[in-house]
């Protein structure tokens, strides 16, 4: 039984006390019986991390980095150490998300070490593929996001792949306001699946956690969240406002 995550990318926003404030709302909101049955993650931007594990210390509601370098340390100025982000508290660390991709011109190769690293370190890697609209409408989505599957997670143990999160992320319902039909993303869902399995036990690709991201809110979150292999979130735009996020961890139960 694939328990349901509900993961909050807040990517660069929200100030300190913002923070802060977002925080304690969450904390306040979400019952802990709730969280008994729905995993919930909060991914705040680097320099909220210490005080949001400090603010939710046996709370039951996870944090994890936006990002992580593939190296241990040293002079790669700007960039964060998975050791670093284990330090201040957090269990989780999306990579590959699409803008990281296009903005920073992450590779598949580079992903695939960044997974490596965060495993090292007991951080939960969740995975980010998806197509873009070009790539939709030229007919080749299968083929990229099954090529991102195969080359991220190349090299992987048994017992490694079984801690992975994946996140499909449709590039154009990003941001967008356009969400993929239920239909369109549990298909991509069960492809994942099918390209996990191509590399691994049948049992393993049945038990991985995938995620849909692609503006979720919570009037589409319900529909979405219960199709067959859709198995919890990554929220961006509406994981800023504590209500929203609130509905859609209460719409996963
Ligand atoms: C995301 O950033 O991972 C995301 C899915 O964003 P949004 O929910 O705003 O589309």
């Amino acid at each position: 039984m694939r328990k349901k995550l509900i993961a909050g990318n807040w990517k660069m926003n929200k100030t300190f006390s913002e923070s802060y404030d977002l925080i304690l709302n969450l904390k306040k909101l979400i019952s802990p019986e709730v969280l008994n049955k729905v995993d919930v993650l909060i991914c705040p931007p680097f320099v909220n991390l210490n005080a949001a594990n400090d603010i939710l210390e046996n709370s039951g509601i996870s944090t994890g980095g936006q990002n992580v370098h593939y190296k241990d340390e040293g002079a790669f100025t700007g960039e964060i150490s998975a050791k670093m982000l284990k330090s201040v508290g957090c269990n989780y660390v999306i990579i590959g998300h699409s803008e990281r991709r296009q903005y920073f011109f992450e590779t598949n190769d580079i992903i695939n070490l960044k997974i490596k690293k965060a495993l090292e370190n007991e951080l939960i890697p969740i995975l980010c593929v998806g197509e873009t609209l070009e790539q939709r409408e030229a007919n080749i989505h299968i083929k990229i996001v099954d090529e991102q599957v195969t080359l991220c997670l190349k090299g992987l143990s048994d017992e490694e792949i079984r801690k992975i999160v994946i996140a499909y992320e449709p590039v154009w319902a990003i941001g967008t306001g356009k969400t993929a039909s239920r239909e369109q993303a549990n298909e991509m869902h069960i492809l994942i699946r099918k390209s996990v399995s191509n590399l691994f036990a049948n049992e393993i690709a049945n038990n991985i956690i995938i995620l849909y991201g692609g503006s979720m809110n919570d009037k589409n979150s319900k529909e979405l969240l219960f199709m067959s292999d859709i198995d919890g979130g990554l929220i961006g735009g509406a994981s800023l406002i504590a209500e929203s996020f609130v509905n859609i961890v209460n719409s996963a139960i």
